[in-house]
Formats: C-alpha cells, sequence, structure tokens
C-alpha cells in the first residue's frame, strides 16, 4: 500500500527501503524493490511478509548486488493473488528487462491476461499487475513506441480500466523512472540532483519538502535534472506544486 522511486546520487536501495518504512503505517502484506545497477542490471527482490523480511533476503543476496542510483519499491495489499513471494512486486516481463510496481486494482486484467496468454506469453504471477509489465514490455519492442519507455508506458495506460498508481523502469533505461496514476495518488518529490515519486510524501520528506502532485490521467518521467509531467497522449502538462509542512 506505498510506492516510492528515485534517480539521483544516493544508493537507491538506501531511499527505497527508507520511504517505505515511513510508510508502513498504512500496512501492508508484502514488500519489494527494484534497482538500475551500475552495470545496466534490473534486480530485484521481493518477500511477503514485514520489510524484515525483505531486508534479511536483500542481506542473504548481498546489497552489493543492489549498487545503483535508480530504482524503486513497493508494500503491497494484496487484492489479486494471495499475499506469497511470487505475487509481490515488482514483476517483470518475460526478459526480466521491464519492472512494475502497482498499488490499486486494474479491472480489465482478466482480458488482458487472455490476450497476452493468446499471444504465447507465460504469466508467472497470479496479480493483475503483471499484466501491465508483459504489455509494456510489447510496446517498448514493437513499433512506434519502440525504443521509448514513456510512450511505451503511456500507451497501456490507456487501455487501463481501474485505479492505479504505476512506477516503472527498464534495464535499458538506466537514468529515468517512470510514474502515471489514475483515480490514486502520486506526488513528485524535487531535490538538487535527486527526484523521487510516491504514492505518499512520507515517503520523501526525509529529502525533500519540495513536491508536485499529479492530475487525473497524467504521467511523469523523474530524472536527476527533475522531471516531466505529461497526459497519456503525451501533451505535456502541469502539477500542482506545494512545499510539505509538516514537521517530521
Ligand atoms: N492489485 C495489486 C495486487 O493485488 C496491487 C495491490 C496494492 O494496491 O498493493 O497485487
Amino acid at each position: 500500500c506505498g510506492i516510492v522511486g528515485y534517480v539521483g546520487h544516493r544508493q537507491a536501495l538506501d531511499v527505497v527501503l527508507g520511504g517505505l518504512h515511513r510508510m508502513e503505517y498504512r500496512g501492508y502484506d508484502s514488500a519489494g524493490v527494484a534497482v538500475l545497477t551500475d552495470g545496466k542490471e534490473l534486480v530485484v527482490e521481493r518477500k511477503a511478509g514485514r520489510l524484515a523480511n525483505l531486508e534479511a533476503a536483500l542481506d542473504v543476496k548481498g546489497r552489493a548486488t543492489f549498487s545503483g542510483t535508480a530504482g524503486m519499491g513497493h508494500t503491497r495489499w494484496a487484492t489479486h493473488g494471495a499475499p506469497v513471494d511470487r505475487n509481490s512486486h515488482p514483476h517483470r516481463d518475460s526478459t526480466g528487462r521491464v519492472a512494475v510496481v502497482h498499488n490499486g486494482i486494474i479491472e480489465n486484467f482478466a482480458a488482458l491476461r487472455a490476450e497476452l496468454e493468446d499471444a504465447g506469453v507465460e504469466l508467472s504471477s497470479d496479480t493483475d499487475t503483471e499484466t501491465t509489465a508483459h504489455l509494456i514490455a510489447l510496446a517498448y519492442d514493437h513499433g512506434d513506441t519502440a525504443g521509448d519507455l514513456p510512450a511505451s508506458v503511456r500507451t497501456v495506460c490507456r487501455r487501463l480500466e481501474g485505479a492505479f498508481t504505476l512506477v516503472v523502469t527498464h534495464a535499458d533505461q538506466p537514468d529515468l523512472v517512470v510514474a502515471a496514476r489514475r483515480s490514486s495518488p502520486l506526488v513528485v518529490g524535487v531535490g538538487e540532483g535527486e527526484t523521487f515519486v510516491a504514492s505518499d510524501v512520507a515517503a520523501f520528506i526525509e529529502h525533500t519538502r519540495d513536491a508536485v502532485e499529479l492530475g487525473q490521467d497524467q504521467l511523469v518521467v523523474i530524472g536527476r535534472d527533475g522531471y516531466e509531467i505529461t497526459d497519456f497522449h503525451g501533451d505535456a502538462a502541469d502539477g500542482k506544486p506545494f512545499k510539505v509542512d509538516w514537521d517530521l
């Protein structure tokens, strides 16, 4: 029930885990992280249960495996599929190049799953979310959205029904993180040489108080030097800037 994404100059794993801890009060049943490493790999760990389970799994793998300055994290409140490791987010496409975290419900997931299965895609979880990872990978690999991650995410968002906050990373795009929303919260945190996205400002207020709230059906691309918001058709759009003035 919380999402955080980061591109900056710190270790993404530390920022993301810190953000997930700050959102623990919202409740969750599983958690996961993805980091785009310096070696252009997308590394993922995810675990049912408390964040402590995830952190223990990260220690077993070795946190050095997760060295990189862009990444994302998720705490899940299961709606589709039991709270077990393989249903935990991030979800990936079959090649493991695309990773997605999602809060909300994709109402038309059954039709999307059927379409993917007809195309020969094997799904590895029971979630509504996993469909989006495969669809984004297909859009990134084919047609006029090929090689363009934001355009691929926009194309897929236009097909989704329901409520979603999505954060998406691609191994071939190590310097950006894409996030989108419909009927579910998404805010950008603007720092110096670093940018955050989250479902809740609590995830980043220890780093920055400069926030921008996204409107309905908007997408944001974050990088080290800032962010860019569009609607789901690619037209430039404005978020709503504000200062977070609560005390920690
Ligand atoms: N519907 C998704 C799932 O069950 C996301 C749930 C959430 O909001 O955490 O995996």
